[in-house]
This record gives structure tokens, C-alpha cells and sequence, in this order.
């Protein structure tokens, strides 16, 4: 039998959708949804196994899996022998410590002594050690943000992204200790017909995130300013110019960094460009 990559990715959450379409980007087909506890490309070795995104780590390290995608807090939190080979850039959070809103902060300091709650033991753990404070840690695996408000703990160390969750809780943000994104994890090796797999998998992934980063760009310019617009739109190589119909005027085309495109869009008009169209790039290989 031919070998194939078997892929862990949540079953339905925070991270599950931006999975599925990151493979759907990469030109890999596979069925999900209704229940499927497992799914199998029609145009790629790899199957996939849809699991609670706290199961993924350890199935990843005893080789169930050899490819998961996690938040970076659950992978770090598990304490599991797994490598994070890529980060994905999306479910960007933040793991913070929070106390009841109107209660005095001055400084990680004034933890100490004190109960927290947490569902990320580890994560806390490690930062207050490397702080030097000292604080009783309560395990609770969810619904964190009310423990102050029983009486179980002065302060909490759990997921932020707006903050709307804490607020409505009457809790404040006071110290970051953890920014997590979702991550693509491996065991710490794996067979070479799966690597050669996964190195191909990378490759799409880098495509398909190089080119949202980028933008296509065409404009028309009159010929005298088209040295200095070039300067400003390097490309991948060198942008193309092409002669217009209209006599003295040119086209150019270029790729541009969509933060840069932002940066230079002043002075490319300054410089004469007219009728410039930003177009979105599906795949960017370099
Ligand atoms: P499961 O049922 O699979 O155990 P869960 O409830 O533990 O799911 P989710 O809430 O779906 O997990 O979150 C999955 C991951 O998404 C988190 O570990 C974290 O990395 C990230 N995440 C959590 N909350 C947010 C948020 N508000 N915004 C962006 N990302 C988030
Ligand atoms: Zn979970």
C-alpha cells in the first residue's frame, strides 16, 4: 500500500474552519461535517482524523497522527514531544491574567500568595517561576472567568482575543503571558516517504500564504515617470512594462507586499500613475 500523511485537525471549534479551507487552498479535497470522524483526499495521500483539539497533541506524539493543527497553547500546554513545523497565522489569541475589575494591580507581585484560575496550569506555571511569584494555581477546564466571582480565586489566566468575555465578566486584562496562533505539529521525525509528504504539504501552505500576503498590481503611467514608479514597484523580479495604444504611455505589472502597496500608493500616484488595479494572488511560487 502506498504510504499517505494522516492529518489531526479539530472537529468543530475555533480553529476548525480556517483548517479546512487552508487545505481546500492547497488544492486538497476531502469531505467533512455530518459526524465524520474520518476523511480521506480524493486527490492527495493524506487522510484526515476530525478530534477535540486537546486530543491532538497526543495522538501526534504516539504517531496516531503525523500532522495536527492546534493553537500554539494547547501544543506548548499538552507537554507533548511535538514539534510546531510551521505557524499558521490565524486564531490569533492572547492567554492573559485577569482580576475583578476595581480591585489594585500593581505588578505581577501582587499575585502572590494569591489563587488563580487557570485551564493552562502549565503555561502559568512556567511564566510566574521565571517571574519569581509564587501563587496557588487552580485547574478548571472551563468557564474560568466566573471563578472570581464565586470565591474560588483572586485572579484568572485564561484566552482573551476583543476582551468582550472578561468585560462582561467585570474582570480586567493586566499581564499578558502567552501570544498563540494556530501551528502545524509533527512528531519529532517521521518516516521519509511521509516527510517527503509533508515537505510537498509545506510547500503549498508558503504558496498559498506568500500570495494573501501579496497583491497583483497594474497601472499606466506615462513613459517619463515610469522609472520612478518601477522604483517603487519592485516585483518579484523586475515589474513588465508593455507599450499602450495611446502614444507616450505604458502598462506596468507588478506583485507588491500588500503593506508596502499601502505605504508607496501616495507617491506612485504622485508620480503620474493612472487606473491602478489591485488584484488578489491565489498562489505565489518563487
Ligand atoms: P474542543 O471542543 O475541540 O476541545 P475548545 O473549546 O477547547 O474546543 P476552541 O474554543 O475551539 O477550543 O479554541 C481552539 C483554539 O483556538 C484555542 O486553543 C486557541 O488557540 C484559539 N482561540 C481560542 N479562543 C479564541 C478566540 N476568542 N479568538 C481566536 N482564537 C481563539
Ligand atoms: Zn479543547
Amino acid at each position: 500500500m502506498s504510504v499517505s500523511v494522516r492529518i489531526a485537525l479539530q472537529k468543530s471549534g475555533r480553529l476548525s474552519e480556517d483548517s479546512y479551507q487552508l487545505f481546500k487552498e492547497c488544492g486538497i479535497r476531502f469531505d467533512y461535517g455530518t459526524g465524520k470522524l474520518k476523511s480521506i483526499s480524493s486527490n492527495f495521500p493524506a487522510e484526515f482524523l476530525f478530534l477535540r483539539d486537546d486530543d491532538i497533541p497526543g495522538y501526534v506524539e504516539d504517531g496516531v497522527a503525523d500532522l495536527g493543527i492546534v493553537g500554539e497553547n494547547v501544543a506548548i500546554e499538552s507537554g507533548r514531544s511535538v514539534q510546531t513545523i510551521h505557524r499558521l497565522g490565524f486564531s490569533k489569541c492572547r492567554l492573559s491574567i485577569a482580576i475583578p475589575r476595581g480591585n489594585d494591580w500593581s505588578g505581577l507581585s501582587s499575585l502572590n500568595g494569591k489563587n488563580i484560575a487557570t485551564s493552562y496550569p502549565n503555561l502559568l506555571g512556567k511564566y510566574l517561576g521565571e517571574q519569581g511569584v509564587t501563587a496557588h494555581i487552580h485547574e478548571i477546564s472551563g468557564s474560568v472567568e466566573i471563578a472570581p466571582g464565586i470565591g474560588l480565586a483572586e485572579a484568572i489566566c485564561d484566552i482573551v482575543s476583543s476582551g468582550s468575555t472578561l468585560m462582561s465578566n467585570g474582570l480586567q486584562e493586566v499581564e499578558t503571558i502567552f501570544r498563540s496562533e494556530a501551528v502545524l505539529i509533527a512528531p519529532p521525525s517521521l518516516i521519509d516517504e511521509k516527510q517527503a509528504l509533508v515537505d510537498k504539504l509545506l510547500f503549498r501552505i508558503k504558496a498559498v500564504q506568500v500570495a494573501k500576503n501579496n497583491k497583483y498590481i497594474v497601472l499606466n503611467a506615462p513613459n517619463h515617470a515610469l522609472e520612478k514608479i518601477t522604483s517603487l514597484l519592485p516585483g518579484m523580479r523586475s515589474p513588465t512594462i508593455t507599450p499602450l495604444a495611446t502614444k507616450g504611455w505604458s502598462s506596468v505589472y507588478s506583485v507588491l507586499n500588500e503593506n508596502e502597496f499601502w505605504e508607496n500608493i501616495e507617491a506612485i500616484r504622485a508620480a503620474g500613475a493612472e487606473g491602478i488595479l489591485v488584484i488578489p494572488i491565489e498562489k505565489m511560487i518563487y
